[in-house]
Order: C-alpha cells, then sequence, then structure tokens
C-alpha cells in the first residue's frame, strides 16, 4: 500500500501546503482540484483584502520549495488580496509542485475503501482508499490512495440566511435579490447593482464589516443609497473588534472604518433580527420577516456574508468522528467551540486532533473547522504539517506543536471573517484558562441571547 499516494481533495492554501509537506517528506501526494486554477475558491473573492500579512499567509514548506525556483518572496508585512494570494503565491506553488502532482479541473465526488462500504469491518484497514474523481470532460475514474487529505475548503456552501439555520421562507425564490460575496464595486456592473438602492448586510464577521465599508462608501456618492444592517445578537456590542489594541493591526482597522461609517449616520442597524421568511414583491424587491414578526421592507440587495459549512455528502462511505455540534473533529472541537470560545481564541493543533474513525483520512484547512468561524491559514499550514510527519512515520514530530501564534487576548477584539452570528458567552482577556502565549483571538462570536 506504501506505493500508493496520498490524495489531496484541493488546491486552496492548506491543500498545496500539504502537498508541499509530502513531497518534502518523500511521499507522493496528488493533489485534485476541481477548478481550473490553483486557489479557485481565494480567486473568487480576490477584491477582498485580508486580515493577515503575507508573512503569515506562506506555508513554511512552501516556501522552501518556492525558493528553490526563483521566486520573489512578497514584502513579509504587506497585506495580499485575495487576488494577490492566489496570483503571488498558490499559482507558483502548484507550478513548483508540477503537473504530475497538482491536477486541475478535476472533481472528487466521492472517498470510500476499496470494495468496503461504511459498514463492512472486515479487512477494512488492509485495503486502500478509492477516491472517485469526475474530470472537465465528464470522464470518471477511481483513483487508489494510501491516505487521504480533504482540504477542499467550505467556500461552496455558505449559509443560509434563515436563522434557524434551514433556508428562510421564500430564500430559493429570493435568489436574485441575494448574494453571498463581497461586492466588488470596481466591477461596473456590481456597482450598479448596489447604486443608489436599499441594501441588507448579514452578519458580523470580517467580510460583513468589509461589505459594510464599501457599501457605506459608495452610498457617500450614490444618492438615495440606503444600508440596513441586520444582526441575530441583541446589541452591537463587540462586533466592530479590537480597533487599535487588535493584534491584527488590519482587522482592527477595519472595525474602526466601520464604526465610524455607523457613526456618520450612513447605515441603520437592526439588532435581535433573526430571518424567518423572505418575501419577494411584483417590483423585484424583497421584505425580510424575523421570527418576532418584524419586517424590513423594499429591500433592493441583500448581501448575506453569515458563514459557511461543510460539504459532507460525498464523504458519506467514510467512518467520520464529528462533534454533533460543529462537525469539526470530536478533539479539535472543544478547542474552537465558539458557544465557549467567546474570543474566537484558536490552539495550534495537529494530527491527534484531526483522527478519525477511518485510519489515514484527515479533514484539514477550512473543512476541519466545521462551523466555527475562527480558521486562520496558519493553523492549516500547523495541520498539515503534523499530518505529513505522521504518514511518514515521524511520530515524534507529528505530536510536536511547530506554531507559535501571535500573543493578544482581545477578547471583545475584531470580528471573524465570517460570522454566523453565534452565541455569546463573555469572556476575559485569557480566555478558557489556556495560557496566554498559545493564544490568537480572532475577535467576538456572537452576543444574541
Ligand atoms: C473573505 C475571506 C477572507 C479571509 N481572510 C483570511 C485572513 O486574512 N487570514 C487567514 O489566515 N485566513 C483568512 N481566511 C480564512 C482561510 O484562511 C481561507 O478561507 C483559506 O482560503 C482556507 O484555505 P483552504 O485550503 O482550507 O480552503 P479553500 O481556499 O476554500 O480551498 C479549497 C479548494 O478545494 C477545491 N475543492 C472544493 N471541493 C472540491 C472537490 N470536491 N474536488 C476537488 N476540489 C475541490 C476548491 O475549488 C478550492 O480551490 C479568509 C477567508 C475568507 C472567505
Amino acid at each position: 500500500m506504501n506505493e500508493l499516494p496520498v490524495v489531496v481533495v484541493g488546491a486552496g492554501p492548506i491543500g498545496l501546503a500539504a502537498a508541499a509537506e509530502l513531497r518534502e517528506r518523500g511521499s507522493t501526494p496528488v493533489v485534485f482540484e476541481r477548478g481550473q486554477t490553483a486557489g479557485a475558491a481565494v480567486g473568487e473573492w480576490n477584491h477582498v483584502r485580508l486580515f493577515s500579512r503575507w508573512g503569515e499567509l506562506i506555508a513554511p514548506a512552501a516556501r522552501r520549495l518556492l525558493d528553490t525556483t526563483g521566486w520573489t518572496a512578497p514584502l513579509e508585512d504587506s497585506y495580499p488580496t485575495g487576488r494577490d494570494w492566489a496570483g503571488d503565491y498558490l499559482v507558483p506553488l502548484a507550478k513548483a509542485l508540477g503537473d504530475d502532482i497538482v491536477r486541475l479541473g478535476v472533481e472528487v465526488t466521492g472517498i470510500t475503501r476499496r470494495g468496503r462500504d461504511r459498514v463492512v469491518d472486515a479487512g477494512r484497514e488492509g485495503e486502500p482508499f478509492t477516491v472517485r474523481v469526475r474530470h472537465a470532460d465528464g470522464r470518471e475514474e477511481r483513483v487508489l490512495a494510501r491516505a487521504v487529505i480533504d482540504a477542499s475548503g467550505t467556500w461552496g456552501a455558505p449559509n443560509p440566511l434563515g436563522g434557524d439555520g434551514l433556508p428562510a421562507l421564500g430564500e430559493a425564490a429570493a435568489a436574485q435579490a441575494i448574494s453571498r460575496r463581497v461586492p466588488d464595486l470596481d466591477d461596473e456592473v456590481v456597482r450598479a447593482r448596489y447604486a443608489g438602492a436599499h441594501t441588507v448586510i448579514a452578519g458580523s464577521g470580517h467580510s460583513a464589516l468589509t461589505a459594510l465599508v464599501a457599501l457605506a462608501g459608495l452610498a457617500e456618492q450614490a444618492p438615495g443609497s440606503r444600508i440596513t444592517w441586520v444582526l441575530r445578537r441583541g446589541e452591537v456590542g463587540n462586533t466592530f473588534g479590537g480597533g487599535a489594541a487588535d493584534q491584527l493591526p488590519a482587522r482592527g482597522a477595519l472595525g474602526l472604518r466601520a464604526k465610524k461609517a455607523l457613526e456618520q449616520g450612513l447605515l441603520e442597524v437592526v439588532t435581535g433580527f433573526r430571518t424567518t421568511a423572505i418575501e419577494s414583491g411584483g417590483d423585484g424587491r424583497v421584505a425580510l420577516i424575523s421570527e418576532a414578526g418584524a419586517r424590513i421592507e423594499d429591500v433592493d440587495q441583500v448581501v448575506a456574508l453569515t458563514g459557511f459549512r461543510p460539504q459532507l455528502s460525498w464523504l458519506s462511505e467514510i467512518r467520520l468522528g464529528l462533534d454533533p455540534v460543529l462537525q469539526a473533529p470530536v478533539e479539535l472541537a472543544p478547542l474552537i467551540d465558539p458557544n465557549v470560545h467567546s474570543c474566537g481564541t484558536v490552539y495550534p493543533h495537529g494530527v491527534k486532533e484531526l483522527a478519525h474513525p477511518e485510519p489515514g483520512f484527515y479533514l484539514a484547512g477550512m473543512k476541519s473547522y466545521g462551523r466555527a468561524p475562527t480558521f486562520l491559514a496558519l493553523t492549516g499550514y500547523e495541520q498539515v504539517r503534523s499530518i505529513a510527519a505522521e504518514l511518514a512515520g515521524d511520530h515524534e514530530s507529528a505530536a510536536r506543536v511547530e506554531l507559535t501564534l501571535p500573543e493578544t487576548g482581545v477578547c471583545g477584539g475584531a470580528g471573524v471573517f465570517d460570522d454566523p452570528d453565534t452565541t455569546d458567552v463573555s469572556a476575559d482577556g485569557d480566555c478558557c484558562g489556556f495560557p496566554a502565549r498559545q493564544l490568537i483571538a480572532l475577535g467576538s462570536v456572537g452576543g444574541d441571547d
């Protein structure tokens, strides 16, 4: 079995970092990416500026590989957009790994054990994985693998608007009025859609604040523009984040700009609003209705930035060990549960916390966090370093945590990048009693009850 490749699903930041780690350790990785380019998901939010600086966005093994190719490293302390991250790092990294490793335009549609469905115990662990893939031309293929790292992200499965986790009544029918992306106002077509319109923004994370700041800027220029910011939580509270005290300065600055827009009267805030229905009017406008019966009328556009969830349907034959609340691996979930870690604190972790009852199968990257909104690329790079070490038989290195996250403690600090507006538990500086040097606070996670 050892001669078989390790299949990695997704050529995003974490999947490519996994491939670089595996390659360095002498394993044979094969990365399947359904998009036509590396970093296909990042490329879909290419106009959004990251709150992490370049120095925090390059995986160590990827850097070592790129340094052998004449690659020019970006300035460590500058902040890329999604376009920069993909174009200046992920695409060159995929090229350095080569076409044999990174296979573009290939979607993984199912994973199982060879000849064994989920129920069969007999001989299970002696069988390799079978990875079912579909090529861009529709051709299907089965690929054997000794291990699988699913780093397919969650970008393809945004949360619905409905406050109860299901799509609001009428949400599908109102699809033409709903966008799930931060508007790119440099695009004339997109700009025209929002100029002079009444736009509702739902969500309280980094993306929602980015959209809010951009649309507030447009409202100053385009007469008739109106913005309503809808929050499930009962008060705005710490949604604007840590400001000048934030250890991630770009994130703190964004919160301050959003706060200023509110103070300037460029938007109206509606708190305690749990959307239950959307009514489409004959004029293309919609109305949002809350569980409590409140209504927001005459809405032209809805920008729903309410977080993401993992797509698990094509893993139905794999024995996953997932936390029932977060849909994250059971040992990882307590470290990242937003109901407990109200500062949005995250902890470095590795293969031990990522294990499933199915040996050799791992969720990594954004998808491993399930519904938790606090994933950082740095954490994902450490995850795949540890997994690659384990697969190479270096258990000692796999068990070691090699990542030191920035020291912080901005509980009540800045918003996570896509907060599904989850429950708040008030907290003080050292969230949950863990030593501060292991902490990075991504911000407040709610406050809705
Ligand atoms: C707007 C935004 C801003 C963010 N800002 C930051 C930041 O400043 N700092 C930070 O650390 N993190 C940030 N994040 C969080 C996180 O680091 C990124 O989302 C990162 O892209 C996650 O990497 P990933 O590799 O896990 O997933 P992705 O980047 O989503 O990559 C997954 C890849 O898998 C592919 N794929 C999906 N399904 C399949 C399939 N079935 N078969 C084959 N391929 C498939 C996708 O096309 C995609 O290319 C941000 C996220 C968002 C959305």
